[in-house]
């Protein structure tokens, strides 16, 4: 049995499972860092309930510095800066745990046991708090030093104010919580209006730029706002096959796992003890 932690902007989330089956899991706010350590450790107590556990994967939000496994200025969660996050973990919890970006390990879960299962490269895109990626290479996930942050590519440098300091860049003008306080409607409620036609066209720019950097084999794309799969997917694999000439266009597929792709991914991180 695995235990599997997706530290994201808003929610966090702690399951026991293992390979792409969760067997139960847990849900809370991601509030400051203190109280949602607590809460990790007391759901870690709680699902395991004394049985053996056979390893910890651990999904967080970035940027992170993977070198140090310490967390720079999260855009969405900024009092988290300076978090050592490996070391709080294991300390809390008392043993090594399996952590990776976000975006990269949900990736992870999508190659190893889903929609983009054995892809060379993989690329995957995230669109919910914020927009993230993962590259999964060989099938070993890329990290960088800070991971791939291309969810904070600049398309307009006149556009609104991203919270990490830069102006224009896909995330400001796509990450959910942005959208709401720009317009009062939640992502659900643009769905099909002309914002949310604006919104694909931004993020088609974006993972075409993407296809150009790192000419992955497929395209998987999840996190909350891709839920209306009929009026999602379609208009973004048109809008990028308008925008990408220089190389024929790959497949851009829904991921798997949906809302638990972080927890899936970080199994597959204890499983493999990657990361
Ligand atoms: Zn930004």
């Amino acid at each position: 049995m695995y235990i599997s932690i997706d530290i994201g902007g808003t929610h966090t989330r702690v399951a026991r499972g293992e390979k792409d089956q969760i067997s139960q899991r847990t849900d809370f706010p991601t509030q400051d860092f203190p109280e949602t350590l607590q809460k990790i450790k007391t759901s870690v107590l709680n699902l395991s309930s004394n049985k053996q556990i056979d390893g910890i994967g651990v999904s967080v939000v970035g940027p992170l510095n993977f070198v140090e496994k310490r967390l720079l200025r999260p855009t969405h969660l900024p009092n988290w800066e300076g978090v050592e996050i490996k070391k709080e973990l294991e300390s809390a919890l008392g043993r090594q745990v399996f952590i990776a970006h976000d975006a990269a390990t949900s990736g992870y879960g999508e190659w190893k046991y889903g929609a983009g299962k054995g892809s060379n490269p993989l690329l995957y895109y995230t669109i919910s708090t914020g927009i993230g990626i993962g590259l999964i290479v060989d099938g070993k996930i890329f990290h960088g030093v800070y991971n791939i942050e291309a969810g904070h590519q600049i398309l307009d440098k006149t556009g609104p104010l991203c919270p990490c300091g830069q102006h224009g860049d896909l995330d400001i003008f796509l990450s959910g919580k942005e959208v709401e306080k720009r317009t009062g409607k939640s992502s659900k409620e643009l769905e099909g209006s002309e914002t949310w036609d604006e919104m694909i066209d931004r993020l088609a720019i974006g993972i075409t730029n993407s296809i150009l950097h790192y000419s992955p084999e497929k395209v998987v794309v999840g996190g909350a706002q891709t839920h209306n799969q009929p009026l999602f997917y379609p208009p973004l694999e048109r809008a990028v096959a308008q925008y990408l000439k220089h190389t024929p266009i790959v497949p851009i597929l829904p991921s798997q796992f949906r809302d638990n792709s972080g927890l899936i991914g970080a199994f597959a991180l204890a499983e493999d003890k990657v990361a």
